[in-house]
């Protein structure tokens, strides 16, 4: 499984990650429509908040409308979601917004990084 890596010494603030996850997912380049957040600053350095698809949240949804994909990420299947956003309250790495019913996370696609123009965020294998 592949997930996200940040180095914080590395990032510079462009919001490059944030506005291609939107582009990816949909269709608009909206920061505030990311599956991944870089946060303001922290002693000098930006912050990253992003899924490390640990899977917890999924007995949180009492729907059973998250689960784990073949490639190991974790999901939020929309057929089933009824926007009770109870995984946004267990866990911040879940996002929302107005235009649509479902939360959303990362899928560990990548699409960030390989946009990110400094090597701050990169995937790593794990397990
Ligand atoms: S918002 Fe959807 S995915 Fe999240 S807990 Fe509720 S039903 Fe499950
Ligand atoms: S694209 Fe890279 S440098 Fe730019 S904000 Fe995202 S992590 Fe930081």
């Amino acid at each position: 499984m592949k997930i996200l890596q940040f180095n914080e010494s590395l990032c510079i603030g462009c919001h490059n990650c944030e506005e291609t996850c939107s582009k990816v997912y949909f269709k608009t380049e909206d920061i505030s429509k990311a599956r991944l957040r870089i946060t303001e600053k922290v002693d000098d350095f930006n912050r990253f908040k992003g899924c490390n698809q640990c899977g917890d949240c999924i007995d949180v949804c009492p729907e059973g409308a998250i689960y784990r994909m073949k490639n190991g990420a974790v999901t939020v299947d929309k057929k089933i979601c009824v926007g009770c956003m109870m995984c946004v309250a267990f866990c911040s790495d879940f996002h929302y917004h107005d235009d649509y019913v479902e939360p959303y996370k990362c899928l560990s696609c990548g699409a960030c990084s390989r946009s990110c123009p400094t090597g701050a965020l990169t995937m790593k294998v794990e397990g």
